[in-house]
């Protein structure tokens, strides 16, 4: 018994050496903001979370700072969300001094294909936020009932609100539940609450690709033959193609989705729960032409 003390001591003191802010907090680099919120669940009071993304950034479109090769050449413990939202980073930890503790959420979940947008799932942040349970209990042994009860808690909340949006999705009329967003990020969304994704501004899973003008005008054509009711803009992108689409189509533009980034801090994107109810109450109201209000109730 004393032997193995010694040796959990032991390696706990490693562990402290690479620790930032020397609180006795283990410090955590997230690439995303949604990945970072799960973190904070997850780590509570035991974790620093450090987040490369600035808040509202499209992570499509990030150029890494030398600042974010130093946040992770002294991370306990560094978690990308995984495939083309954050493959930037993997020429940060390539030169970054030393291999750091990984984990790549998108290994975590249950993936659709080539889709990175895996989040826009509840069910796959519930599997995210255990497989980041087993990660911090990795590099953290004694905060690890902390981590397994917080997540938990946290699962709870994501079941709650998975519930909330297929009772909300449910009051719009079968007909109408064709989603037309910016690039092709709420695939993981339509196919759990049963929509239809008609297409996008920008026809591709990457916010980065170009749509040509016969995909536009194809769009505009698919928006009035589907009779699709609105146009789902993006809070990080700009939305001067979604309007000039709306406009040819003769639909609305709703307000903009938190699809690939959360808002500030005060915005009701803030966190990822607060997030996806938001989404859920502008597509009900969007999708039935404003007929139809509701919000699936968070915590
Ligand atoms: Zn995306």
């Amino acid at each position: 018994m004393a032997a193995s003390a010694v040796l959990a001591a032991t390696v706990a003191a490693c562990g402290d050496a690479g620790a930032g802010g020397g609180d006795g907090r283990i410090s955590v680099v997230a690439t995303t903001s949604q990945v970072a919120d799960v973190v904070r669940n997850v780590g509570g009071p035991d974790v620093a979370v450090k987040r490369l993304l600035p808040v509202s950034a499209d992570p499509h479109d990030y150029e890494p700072r030398p600042s974010d090769a130093r946040a992770i050449a002294t991370a306990d413990l560094v978690v990308r969300s995984g495939g083309d939202i954050d493959s930037w980073l993997e020429d940060l930890t390539d030169d970054a001094a030393g291999e750091r503790p990984a984990l790549d959420l998108l290994d975590a979940v249950h993936r659709r294909g080539d889709d990175p947008h895996w989040w826009q799932d509840p069910r796959n942040v519930e599997r995210a936020a255990e497989a980041l349970a087993t990660a911090l209990a990795e590099v953290d042994p004694d905060g690890a009932v902390g981590y397994r009860s917080r997540a938990k808690v946290y699962v709870a909340k994501l079941r709650r609100l998975d519930a909330g949006i297929a009772r909300c999705i449910a009051r719009v009329p079968a007909g109408k539940r064709k989603l037309v967003t910016t690039h092709d990020a709420l695939g993981y969304y339509a196919r759990r609450y049963g929509l239809d994704v008609i297409g996008a501004v920008i026809p591709s899973l990457s916010s980065q690709a170009q749509p040509s003008a016969g995909e536009t005008d194809r769009l505009v054509r698919q928006v009035r033959d589907e009779g699709v009711e609105a146009i789902f803009p993006e809070s990080a992108l700009n939305p001067k193609l979604e309007r000039a689409v709306a406009r040819e189509a003769g639909v609305e533009v709703t307000r903009a989705l938190w699809a690939d980034a959360l808002g500030p801090e005060g915005s009701d994107g803030a966190t990822y729960l607060e997030a996806m109810a938001s989404n859920t109450e502008t597509i009900v109201s969007g999708l039935t032409g404003g007929r139809e209000t509701c919000r699936p109730p968070v915590g």
